[in-house]
């Protein structure tokens, strides 16, 4: 899909960025934070790796059986054929056999348990069958098991070579990632305790307008519930940040500059919404302009045009249109990957897939658009349904949605069968819309 990539006039005069382009001053901005701390591997979910962590020992540390079955010597048996082989031992997951196997010998062995030296193969316990031992049985007067088989045994069946996994020494992962479940699952099977990782970034999050009121609270007149915030706190817990609530802000300029001047004291980055469109109650855009500066505002995005960013003191400001709907999109879109970069990891770029749309989609040019729509797989490709009427102030559009279906600007209304662009939601906000520039 091809898109205008240049800033367009708009109806005021002013420049309305197009989003790819604020996706970019957005990562020219963001300077990662430098102080480190030590953390444990428990508390790391989330957290950034601040060194590149190696492997401190081989995984698996010993050779290991991969089944359940019988340890032996493979050479002479990777053929068809009757063998017979006597069984001298015992190998279970955290017993090893401390003896070694030697030729027309096996050791029964479980799934996890040490080879024993000597044997190189596994032979699997479904091919195999426990007979007594007549010979021993004379010999030793004790009846003595022996496995008879007659599949080809060949080296290296079934079985899980010391460092096969990782190699000790070896990179696990570089400095800037961000640790998922994975990543401090393979640190724990290392055996890593603990590591470093940069600081959580502190975000400052408030709302503004007279007519918010808190969940809980009897309404009065005109007013609506505060959803922004708690939206807002929600997707930055998936980001292991330290998130400061600074409440509900009235339209009220003094109010605000007080507001924003707290925030911008203690937080890296502050995510403010409402009041930055063009009513006469919208004064935040004045006050980050008075106290601070602003880098852009307005980008051709629907929902969210009215975007203003800037910056008070060192912290990044974003000022996030008050629409329900607008707070979220513009928040997976540029809140978070600059969240990322702040935080001293990559965003990764959105999983963007191709999809057929099912329904007919309204669209006038010159803005980008990012629809909810429930995608789904079928024959072999995803088709994808919108969530009804995309109202910014319908919180009822993301209800069942499991993807944003991506409109470029320059194109029209669509139809069903329609090629679009659909990114998974539930990834949206560890996969943010862009690498770093
Ligand atoms: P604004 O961006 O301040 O012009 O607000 C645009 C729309 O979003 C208005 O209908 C506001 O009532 C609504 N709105 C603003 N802030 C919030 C909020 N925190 N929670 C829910 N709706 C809001
Ligand atoms: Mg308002």
């Amino acid at each position: 899909m091809s898109e205008q990539q240049l800033p367009m006039p708009d109806r005021m005069g002013t420049e309305t960025l197009d989003v790819d382009l604020a996706i970019e001053k957005l990562g020219a901005l963001a300077q990662p934070v430098a102080e480190c701390e030590e953390v444990e591997l428990g508390a790391a979910l989330g957290r950034v790796a601040a060194e590149d962590v190696a492997a401190p020992i081989d995984l698996p540390p010993f050779d290991a059986s991969a089944m359940d079955g019988y340890a032996v010597r493979s050479a002479g048996l990777d053929r068809e054929g009757a063998k017979r082989l006597r069984i001298v031992g015992r190998s279970a997951a955290g017993h090893p056999f401390h003896d070694s196997v030697g030729a027309g010998e096996a050791v029964r062995i479980f799934t996890g348990a040490v080879l024993p030296t000597g044997a190189d193969a596994v032979l699997l316990q479904e091919d195999a069958r426990v007979v007594q031992d007549v010979r021993a049985a004379q010999d030793a007067r004790v009846a003595r098991d022996a496995v008879e088989t007659s599949v080809p045994i060949r080296a290296d069946q079934h079985v899980r070579r010391r460092g096969h996994d990782v190699r000790q020494g070896a990179t696990l992962f570089e400095k800037g990632k961000r640790l998922g479940a994975f990543d401090l699952a393979w640190m724990a099977a290392c055996g890593i305790r603990s590591l470093q990782v940069r600081r959580r970034i502190r975000v400052a999050v408030l709302s503004t307008g007279d007519e918010l009121a808190a969940p809980g609270e009897e309404l009065a007149p005109g007013q609506i519930y505060d959803s922004n915030r708690l939206a807002l706190k929600s997707l930055l817990q998936q980001k292991a940040v330290r998130v400061e609530d600074l409440g509900c802000i009235a339209d009220d300029p003094a109010e605000i500059r007080k507001a924003l001047r707290d925030a911008a004291a203690q937080a890296d980055l502050i995510a403010c919404s409402g009041g930055v469109s063009v009513g006469d109650a919208d004064y935040v855009k004045a006050v980050v302009e008075e106290i601070g500066s602003l880098d852009f505002w307005r980008v051709a995005l629907k929902p969210g045009k009215p975007l203003a960013v800037g910056r008070i003191g060192r912290a990044l400001f974003f000022g996030l249109p008050g629409n329900p709907v607008s707070t979220i999109v513009t928040y997976l879109l540029f809140v978070a990957p600059t969240v990322d970069r702040l935080s001293g990891t990559s965003p990764s770029p959105p999983l963007a897939l191709p999809a057929v749309l099912l329904d007919a989609v309204r669209h006038s040019k010159g803005r980008r658009e990012y629809m909810r729509g429930i995608m789904r797989a079928e024959g072999g490709k995803i088709v994808v349904r919108i969530t009804g009427d995309q109202g910014s102030n319908r919180l009822a559009t993301f209800a069942n949605a499991n993807c944003l279906v991506v409109v470029a600007s320059d194109v029209g209304d669509l139809f069903p069968g329609d090629a679009t662009q659909v990114i998974p939601l539930p990834g949206i906000a560890s996969h943010p819309m862009l690498a770093a520039p």
